[in-house]
């Protein structure tokens, strides 16, 4: 009663709520790791008290999909898990957003071969890729403040043709 009469139009209580709902969910990205290889080592040197990844909210780790909204995928991925992987991105609840972390998780890195994905966008929708082999726990930092940035704007992004348009950190050049 005493918000309705606070607002001069509806439709303001709706855009504030909006922000309100972004900033809570930027503010608690609650990561599924899906580490293979080396890549999941820096990961863990993120989270832990030297970087300290509890500054960006996002240190609750999940091993559960159910819990989670961001998957982050450290490490080469062979074709043979790839179902799982995909299984277990579909168990997350949405809105959820995909991160490719390292040179193997965005192109398949050092192992081009038959049996290892050449790519993770090749099979799931990849918001942000963090460049690096591996990458450093500062570039680590700065994948999950981009994810923070697309909720901000609350909105995937999406190119002309309607497809999801990944941001490329490695467009930055002070990224290594
Ligand atoms: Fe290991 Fe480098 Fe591949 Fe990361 S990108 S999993 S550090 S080989």
């Amino acid at each position: 009663m005493g918000i309705e009469a606070a607002m001069p139009q509806g439709m303001f209580l709706t855009t504030q709520l909006q922000k309100m709902i972004n900033w809570s969910r930027r503010s608690s990205v609650w990561p599924m790791p899906y580490a293979t290889a080396c890549c999941g080592i820096e990961y863990m040197a993120a989270a832990c008290s030297r970087y300290d990844l509890a500054r960006f909210g996002a240190e609750v780790t999940r091993f559960s999909p159910r819990q989670a909204d961001l998957m982050l995928v450290a490490g080469r991925v062979p074709i043979k898990t790839l179902p799982v992987i995909q299984r277990i991105y579909t168990q997350m609840t949405e809105p959820k957003w995909v991160v490719a972390m390292g040179a193997c998780a965005s192109t398949g890195g050092i192992f081009d071969t038959y049996a290892v994905v050449q790519g993770l966008d090749q099979f799931l929708p990849v918001d942000v890729y963090i460049p690096g082999c591996p990458p450093r726990p500062e570039t680590i930092i700065e994948g999950i403040m981009a994810i923070q940035e697309i909720i901000d704007r609350d909105a995937i992004p999406y190119d002309d043709e309607g497809n999801r348009k990944p941001l490329n950190l490695a467009l930055n050049p002070n990224h290594d």
